[in-house]
């Protein structure tokens, strides 16, 4: 199983510094973003486990962030708030940021409460851990229904099989909307990111759910393929 993976949203340098090297301690990847534009290039680039989000940033501040990020994924995010900015806090508590930690706060302290954010995700994740489910709802997309918790995928109300990979692949992809994936990152994200196995395998899987909740499994509309590039879900 790979690292998780920290995006850390900070534009003071030492307290950027200081939460990375906690973070990694604490045995995470850490990834950091300077400022909100960086911040945004990087999640499109790639999601990562959790964001760590101060508010006040330059080019595109927190909120606006958290907001943005909000329309494309259920990522956990923990907000980094002066005490002065109790209303903006809850805003982004309302906007749907999982926790906050006041400045100035101990690296520990965060380091626990990024620890309970992961708790809580892999308590609420599939049996094999693999495809965090982050929401109780299921996913509903017109004909076609996702429902995690029960690990059953339906196409205008008739239950359709899936294998456990084929499974995680199809919700990992519906989750996040448009967002194109790699093979390497579906790899990594599905299969645990094993050397061993060949990107090919990822090509397969997504044929064999093309043929399974496609209408024409020859001309997807739901796993669309981005030429040389990936995978996308279209919803
Ligand atoms: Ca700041």
């Amino acid at each position: 199983m790979s690292k998780l993976t920290i995006l850390v949203v900070e534009d003071e340098p030492s307290i950027a510094e200081v939460v990375g090297l906690y973070l990694q301690r604490a045995g995470y990847q850490v990834r950091t973003a300077t400022d909100g534009k960086i911040a945004m290039t990087a999640l499109e680039n790639e999601l990562p486990d959790l964001v760590i989000l101060d508010l006040m940033l330059p080019e595109i501040d927190g909120l606006s962030l958290t907001r943005w990020l909000r329309e494309r994924s259920d990522v956990p995010i923990i907000m980094l708030t002066a005490r002065r900015e109790e209303i903006d806090r809850i805003a982004g508590l309302e906007m749907g940021a999982d926790d906050y930690v006041v400045k100035p706060f101990s690296p520990q302290e965060l380091v626990s409460r990024v620890r309970a954010v992961m708790r809580r995700l892999k308590r609420a994740s599939s049996q094999d851990g693999q495809a965090p489910a982050s929401t109780e709802r299921p996913l509903t997309y017109s004909e076609l229904v996702i429902d995690a918790p029960s690990r059953t995928v339906t196409v205008s109300g008739k239950d359709i099989p899936l294998t456990a990979k084929e499974f995680d692949m199809l919700y990992l992809l519906a989750q996040h909307p448009k967002q194109v994936y790699t093979r390497e990152q579906l790899l990594d994200r599905v299969w645990g990111g094993a050397e061993y196995i060949d990107p090919g395998t990822v090509t397969v899987h997504i044929r064999r759910v093309r043929e399974k909740i496609e209408a024409d499994p020859s001309k997807p509309v739901r796993l669309v393929t981005v030429w040389g590039v990936g995978y996308k879900f279209e919803p």
